[in-house]
């Protein structure tokens, strides 16, 4: 096991008692995130819902299945990408995530980036949007369209599309987030492409003296 993948458990054995916010209390357990620890590729949720409570794996229930679902048709398992949320701990009701609870939690979600160093991360609907791209525009606006960021002192590609669960029931997000997915592999290509090579320094060419002749 590398190192990376051991402070990855630590981390996540520390997180397991976390009593940062008030949704400890309601809690079944934290939802730390699963997946290779060493992906290049990481998909970054909203919160757990009920059944990602009781299982305490993020993207287990319907949400989850559409995501497994796109995984494959586009060539990958869930075991290939690392999966995680802004959240580790269940709002109750399913209700959003407030400020305060973003604001907890988020050392969680960054020292997790800073341990995977993924390469590129799509940020799945508004609130992942939001707060890996430290930008408000939402995702309506922003979907489909790449950015390079640095996070956790990586250059990572942040590519933000619309959270399954909004596509469950709307056949036309279903459509956008399927044609969202299909660029992943290839800004995937991207990301792991060695940088170029610089643009060799042209060397003038010392023109000999012309020795006159008078
Ligand atoms: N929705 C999320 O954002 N995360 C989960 O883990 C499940 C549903």
């Amino acid at each position: 096991m590398a190192a990376a993948d051991l402070s990855l458990l630590a981390y996540s054995d520390a997180v397991a008692g976390c009593t940062k916010c008030a949704l400890a209390q309601g809690r079944t357990q934290v939802v730390f995130g699963s997946g290779s620890p060493d992906a290049d590729l990481m998909f970054v949720g909203e919160a757990p819902g009920f059944h990602e409570d009781k299982q305490g794996v993020p993207f287990v229930g319907a949400a989850g299945q559409l995501l497994s679902k796109l995984l494959v048709e586009i060539g990958l398992q869930r075991e290939d990408v690392y999966i995680a949320n802004v959240l580790k701990c269940r709002p109750p009701g399913n209700r959003d995530p407030q400020p305060e609870e973003i604001e907890s939690c988020e050392p969680h979600l960054w020292k997790q980036i800073e341990l995977i160093q993924p390469k590129l991360i799509c940020t799945l609907g508004n609130f992942a949007t939001k707060l890996l791209s430290g930008r408000p525009n939402g995702i309506t606006q922003v979907h489909g369209r790449p950015q390079d960021v640095v996070l956790g002192g990586n250059a990572v590609t942040l590519y933000p599309i619309f959270h399954p669960a909004a596509a469950l029931y709307t056949p036309r997000m279903l459509e956008v987030l399927r044609e969202d997915f299909r660029r992943i592999p290839e800004l995937l290509g991207e990301a792991l492409a060695p940088p170029p090579p610089e643009p060799a320094v042209e060397t003038p060419i010392e023109q000999p003296v012309q020795l006159g002749l008078f």
